[in-house]
């Protein structure tokens, strides 16, 4: 039992279905490392324990009865930007310190008609604005790899409660890499959706035309697991698609048993590589980690090919105009009058908006609301937005273009590892870590990052594989089959290796 924590959802799944455990005794596993070693990472915001132990007793009442739910009475917890209804909903920020919603997301209320078990609401940086969490009104996260160090971001605190064995899967969401960069930090496999497969009803909005929910856990399987239950065609999000929706756990097994025992399971793969993620910026170790990965997958039977994406550059340039500018808009609504935050004994209404939102918002989101609103007002926009959103058609042009070759993309998630919190990025340095990750989100498509090894420094590198629209299965299957022949999804973090 000391060690359960170290179990993928699937073990978890065969352990509860052979009795080897109840969920009783899952989840207090999960809530005693919880209470004895977050207060050294801090991933948690609320913890929802009590309500945990009920759901868990009522899934373990329920499986004796029959009920053949595979997540019935596995553990999770959710990043804190998804609305859960009676429990406290913060987006990391001082604005929504106070705010209950009054509806689950429909992630969160999927989630739980599958029959998990939500242990609480997990950090994140402010609106989900940030790469390494230190934009939290409610503390930095610690990376469990190494305390020193940051978990990633935005959702930082997701990626570090998997880390540290507090749940076995988290939801993530990912606007510009957030799901992605953090599971590359903390060694964990993260998958960010097609746009529009996830739901966005009850998600808090960044920037409605890039977010996308999404899964994070140790391995791809486990990503698969939590996936299933979060996609479903949503006509409360308007951008929802309807679109056929696979198993993804049995699609890897199908892809696992097409392998069968050949030691070329991944012959017919073509991973196209591009030049353009290989630039200056890209960390010596990292980039060496994620060549020798690229060998692996050729010994696996998978054949490079030479693809050319638009230079990363441009896409971060296009982001970081779109993002805020959709930021400033979707930020408008918390103004002290409908809910969360409201400034003390305001004069009028103009300091009722003004103190706040001054009050209310932290720094980097003030920052980007500034950008955002200068890109929208009416004597640049043509300059700013109309332009990036002209360049956002040209990435999507590119990435097409290349999937004419290929069937996955590979690259790094982040151009370096976890760095020190103590390091304190200035914002622009901060945003360069996006590099690789952005182009994903703007031209919508999906993408994952798995582990594929370690610095001498003992910290986490990430590959980055992006795919096809609507081939998540892809995605998974091929990560999946990696690492069945291979060890680097099994390395655990210093937190995940104490016992409590
Ligand atoms: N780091 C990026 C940003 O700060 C991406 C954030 C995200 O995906 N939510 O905007």
């Amino acid at each position: 039992m000391s060690e359960i924590h170290l179990l993928t959802t699937e073990q978890l799944i065969d352990g509860l279905q052979t009795k080897q455990f109840s969920s009783t005794e899952l989840t207090e596993h999960y809530i005693k490392r919880i209470e004895a070693l977050d207060s050294k990472v801090n991933s948690f915001i609320t913890n929802t324990s009590e309500t945990a132990r009920a759901q868990a007793k009522a899934a373990d009442e329920r499986r004796a009865q029959g009920d053949k739910r595979r997540l019935l009475g596995i553990p999770m917890a959710h990043k804190d930007i998804f609305c859960t209804q009676g429990v406290l909903t913060t987006c990391g920020s001082k604005m929504l310190h106070n705010f209950v919603s009054p509806y689950d997301a429909t992630i969160v209320s999927n989630i739980e008609q599958a029959g998990m078990i939500s242990l609480g609401k997990l950090n994140m940086d402010e609106f989900a604005m940030g790469s390494d969490n230190s934009s939290s009104y409610y503390g930095t996260v610690q990376n469990p790899w190494n305390l020193e160090r940051v978990p990633g971001g935005s959702s930082g605190g997701s990626a570090a409660a998997v880390a540290a064995g507090f749940v076995p899967v988290a939801t993530g969401s990912d606007t510009g890499g957030s799901i992605r960069q953090p599971a590359s930090f903390c060694g964990l496999t993260g998958i960010k959706p097609t746009y529009g497969r996830v739901s966005r009803f009850g998600m808090i909005a960044y920037a409605s035309s890039l977010d996308q929910a999404g899964a994070m856990g140790r391995d791809a399987k486990d990503c698969a697991y939590l996936l299933q239950p979060m996609v479903s065609y949503d006509e409360r999000d308007a951008t929802s698609v309807l679109h056929d929706i696979p198993d993804y756990v049995q699609d890897i097994n199908d892809a696992e048993a097409a392998a069968g025992d050949s030691a070329k399971p991944l012959n017919s793969l073509r991973i196209g590589v591009a030049k353009e993620y290989f630039t200056k910026g890209l960390d010596k170790e990292v980039e060496q980690a994620v060549r020798a990965a690229l060998k692996q997958y050729e010994d696996l039977g998978a054949t490079i090919v030479e693809v050319n994406i638009t230079d990363p550059d441009i896409s971060l340039a296009t982001y970081y105009m779109l993002a805020p500018a959709e930021a400033s808009s979707n930020l408008s609504r918390f103004d002290g009058v409908r809910f969360g935050y409201r400034c003390e004994n305001p004069k009028d209404l103009t300091d009722l908006y003004t103190r706040t939102r001054s009050e209310g918002f932290g720094p980097e989101v003030q920052r980007r609301i500034l950008t955002g609103t200068y890109a929208l007002s009416a004597g640049y926009f043509d300059a700013f937005y109309t332009k990036a959103q002209r360049v956002r058609r040209m990435i999507v042009k590119d990435f097409e273009d290349a999937f004419a070759n290929c069937d996955v993309i590979a690259s790094p998630t982040a151009p370096t590892a976890a760095y020190k919190l103590s390091d304190n990025l200035d914002p622009a340095t901060m945003y360069l870590g996006d590099v690789y990750t952005i182009g994903v989100n703007l031209a919508g498509l999906p993408a994952l990052s798995q582990p594929v090894g370690l610095t001498s420094a003992g910290l986490p590198i990430g590959l980055q594989l992006i795919g096809q629209y609507w081939q998540e299965s892809k995605l998974l299957a091929t990560a999946h089959l990696f690492q069945q022949h291979t060890d680097h999804h099994l390395q655990h973090s210093t937190i995940a290796k104490e016992t409590v």
